[in-house]
């Protein structure tokens, strides 16, 4: 019996009909999808994507080379190396992040004392050739210098809760 109720289903298309009013229901609906890349999504201030370093409003780079964020890294993507410079401070002369390795986790901005390691809420990159992957100490400065407004206005929304 059932497979002649099948059958007969089938034959009349109620299925499909049924799908079909399914769309039209929602064919006037407000629409949850968003056109990206042309229309985004509003992101949260914790939001943790690209690294950036930054500096202080004076040009004096934050980062004291402490090394806390490449001890608390649990990908081992961050490599540092440092040096006193002539004034008796030490920086670093490497800093190096392995976007392929780093999971995002943002161990190394909770760590950063002066908060000068930070996650940006840059999601749109890519990488043309070998090599790419590793952002380099300039690169993560520039970054820094470019969107500090950003991060600072996001890292002042958040900082009830840090
Ligand atoms: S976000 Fe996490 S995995 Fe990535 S560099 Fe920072 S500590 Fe390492
Ligand atoms: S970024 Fe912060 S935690 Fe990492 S070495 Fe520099 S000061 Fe230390």
């Amino acid at each position: 019996m059932n497979r002649v109720t099948s059958y007969l289903k089938s034959l009349m298309l109620l299925e499909l009909l049924a799908g079909l009013g399914l769309t039209f229901k929602y064919l006037w609906r407000p629409k949850y999808t968003v056109r990206y890349p042309m229309e985004h999504i509003p992101k949260s201030n914790r939001f943790r994507g690209l690294h950036a370093l930054r500096r202080y409003p004076n040009g004096e780079e934050r980062c004291i080379a402490c090394k806390l964020c490449e001890a608390v890294c649990p990908a081992l993507a961050i490599t540092i190396d440092s040096a006193p410079r002539e004034d008796g401070t030490r920086r670093t002369t490497r800093y190096d992040i392995d976007l392929f390795k780093c999971i995002f986790c943002g161990f190394c901005e909770e760590s950063c004392p002066v908060d000068s390691i930070v996650e940006t809420s840059i999601h749109e990159y890519h990488f043309e050739k070998r090599g790419e992957n590793i952002v380099t100490k300039p690169q993560l400065l520039a970054i820094g210098d470019r969107f500090e407004k950003e991060i600072a206005a996001a890292r002042a929304q958040d900082a009830a809760f840090r």
